[in-house]
């Protein structure tokens, strides 16, 4: 039986994990689920797995709802200071699921109690992986990537993450819904129109950030991180179909193309069980030659995705700027969804405050602790909403 613990279990990709668990529910000892507020999900989802403990992070709805739990013969915990009594023993696998830099500490912490952690978390890698990183070596802990272009390089380099033979990586991005929209259109563009994502079912923040291109500057980040590799040896692919998830390109002229069909279930699915277990979720797959007989790939576009400057401005080590540009993208996607600035403000308002001193001084700097993170959000947040607020 393998012990597991989920941090965002009420989350998009806990819910799918869930969702696999519970084909094999036998197989499997849940020692410990998260949510941020969502408790009524939090409690449905401990009593189905029989889970004992669970931590409700959110203060207010922690305070009120505690008792829901208890009742139910369920300990239920605020915050992760006390995941010595939760976990006695390390267990077999983690997936890290919370969504935005929440995820880094909670992440870092459970490290140390497990045999392999999955990260699906973009944001704790992106801004926090020399901390990661240095922790699962100290812990021994196997690290294993979720998000699928990470999952499918991984899976292409025969699930290591040694890079000395690669020449190029290619990861492939859909374009998004704005795709074939004209750059004139894109100031009147409707919330409706940036959120309907013609592949992928997400939430509102990711959609923003994969019609802007952002989402695959972030993906460049994290594959730079975990693969060791150089910026220049990353590019950017456009691929509305999906299928296709990165290619790998070797030293030697072989090239590996990793595809699958387009839900989060696969690379989620293949974190938990090794490759001879067949697929669970639905068994009667075969290939689909129309799809591939049609794939289409094609080089980004500057013009129609100005993000894509970014990766020019990219520091070659590890540093606080990851974390400004992260936030500072979260910030004007927040702002863009309170409908406090327009769709074309996003971009060019971000790269106007990453350009800026305050913000290109922090490529010197390495995250050396979480506070250092976490200040460096707290200031380029108050920034650009005081900006936003004058204007
Ligand atoms: P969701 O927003 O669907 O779920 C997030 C989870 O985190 C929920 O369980 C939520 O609890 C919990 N949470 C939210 N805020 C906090 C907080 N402040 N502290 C602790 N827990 C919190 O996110 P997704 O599942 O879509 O994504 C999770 C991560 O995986 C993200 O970083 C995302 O970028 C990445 N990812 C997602 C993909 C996808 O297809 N969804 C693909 C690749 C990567 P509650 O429900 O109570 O709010
Ligand atoms: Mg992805």
């Amino acid at each position: 039986m393998k012990t597991i613990v989920i941090l965002g279990s009420t989350g998009s990709i806990g819910k799918s994990l869930l969702k696999i668990i519970n084909k094999d529910k036998k197989s499997f000892n849940i020692k410990l689920l998260t949510a941020h507020k969502n408790y009524k999900q939090l409690l449905r989802q401990a009593k189905l797995f029989k889970v004992k403990k669970v931590i409700l992070t959110d203060k207010k709805t922690y305070n009120l709802k505690k008792e829901n739990f208890t009742k139910n013969n369920i300990s239920v915990f605020n915050n992760f200071s006390e995941l010595g009594k939760i976990l006695t023993n390390k267990v077999d696998y983690v997936m890290s699921a919370i969504v935005g830099l929440d995820g880094l500490e909670p992440t870092l912490k459970l490290i140390k109690y497990t045999k392999n952690i999955a990260i699906a978390n973009k944001e704790s890698i992106i801004c926090g992986w020399n901390l990661i990183n240095k922790s699962l070596k100290i812990n021994k802990t196997n690290f294993i990537p979720v998000d699928s272009e990470h999952f499918s390089i991984w899976y292409g380099l025969n699930k290591k993450f040694k890079t000395t033979n690669v020449k190029r990586i290619y990861l492939t991005a859909s374009g998004g819904p704005l795709l074939n929209i004209s750059n004139k259109k894109l100031n009147k563009i409707k919330l409706s129109q940036v959120l309907k994502h013609p592949n992928w079912k997400m939430g509102k923040k990711i959609s923003v950030d994969s019609s802007t291109m952002m989402n695959k500057i972030f993906e460049v980040i994290e594959a730079k991180k975990i693969f060791n590799i150089k910026y220049n040896q990353l590019s950017i692919l456009i691929h509305p179909d999906s299928y296709i998830h990165a290619i790998v390109e070797f030293k030697n002229r072989m090239i590996s193309i990793i595809a699958h069909d387009t839900t989060m279930d696969i690379p989620i699915y293949n974190t938990l069980f090794d490759e001879n277990k067949s697929y669970i979720l639905n068994k009667s797959y075969s290939l689909d030659l129309n799809k591939l007989n049609s794939l289409s790939l094609k080089n980004v576009q500057l013009k129609k995705f100005p993000v894509v400057k970014i990766l020019n401005l990219l520091p070659s080590k590890s540093s606080l700027f990851e974390t400004a540009l992260v936030t500072a993208n979260d910030e004007l996607v927040n702002l863009y969804l309170k409908n406090k600035i327009r769709y074309n403000d996003i971009s060019s308002l971000l790269i106007k405050e990453i350009s800026k001193k305050y913000i290109t001084i922090m490529k010197k700097k390495s995250p050396t602790k979480v506070s250092s993170i976490l200040n460096v959000t707290n200031l380029v947040r108050s920034r650009i909403n005081q900006q936003i607020h004058i204007k």
